[in-house]
């Protein structure tokens, strides 16, 4: 049994294809998901995916690349948004220099308010990092993120950013990215990552995992990525799907009636 910890299910190539995504997740065994807010605009549609679903949790958040929402959230109302019991986490936010040229200072000021929400509701976070990883660590670092804990999602970066995350109590998320051959580096981390600090998902519908990669991706191919990163470990799959699963009920408090 597997959890796809990050998957965006109200976006239009998923929501198009919502039969056969349902039905390809029972098939692999793929049990449960968290489905990922990205906008203000759209929080109501990833919340009625969740609502409509047992099996499916949802975040709410404001991901850093959002540059054309209604306005910028605040924490009282990412705390609105949260207060429901479908709403397991905060996110996603963060900080991604690689998509937009500075000034960046509103991405900052974005991923402290989501921090200060994260903290106040008690809901773990989920981030987002790239290409800037020593401003996320001094953020988190700043804003005592690891009171609220949380998850560094779709992990790309070095040992060194994985050790920091780790000691700051947050849990690492790996993508189908790790399949990819280019990914050595990557495929280093994921030996190295706690057992029970790690969790698996597709990041869909993205970054489809090999043997799908340039296809959509889905969180029934979460599958492949416990897969891959049980032969990189040279232990089961079962380890890797008994291991994340446990992880991703602990750090997320979810209930579920499926
Ligand atoms: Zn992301
Ligand atoms: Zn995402």
């Amino acid at each position: 049994m597997f959890i796809d910890s990050h998957c965006h299910l109200d976006f239009p190539e998923l929501q198009a294809d919502s039969a056969n995504v349902f039905a390809l997740m029972e098939a692999n065994q793929v049990t449960h998901a968290l489905t990922i807010s990205t906008t203000l605009k759209t929080f109501p549609d990833v919340l009625r995916v969740a609502e409509s679903h047992a099996n499916l949790w949802c975040s709410a958040g404001v991901h850093p690349d959002e540059q054309i929402d209604d306005h910028e959230p605040t924490v009282e109302e990412l705390l609105r948004m949260a207060d429901h019991p479908k709403v397991v986490a905060i996110g996603e936010t963060g900080l991604d220099y690689y998509r937009l040229p500075e000034p960046l200072d509103w991405q900052r000021e974005r991923f402290r308010t989501h921090i200060r929400a994260a903290r106040a509701c008690a809901k773990p976070l989920v981030i987002h990092t790239r290409s800037a990883s020593a401003d996320t660590l001094t953020l988190m670092r700043e804003e005592s993120a690891g009171e609220a804990g949380g998850v560094m999602h779709c992990f790309t970066e070095s040992q060194e950013v994985a050790r920091a995350s780790l000691d700051l109590g947050f849990y690492i998320s790996l993508s189908g990215i790790v399949t990819f051959k280019s990914a050595r580096d990557l495929q280093e981390v994921a030996r190295m990552i706690p057992l029970d600090r790690l969790l698996i998902e597709t990041d869909s519908p993205y970054l489809a995992p090999t043997p799908h990669r340039g296809k959509m991706n889905q969180p029934g191919y979460v599958r492949h990525v416990a897969e891959f990163v049980a032969q990189l470990r040279g232990v089961s799959v079962e380890t890797i799907a008994e291991a994340t699963t446990a992880n991703f009920y602990r750090l997320f408090k979810a209930t579920s009636a499926a």
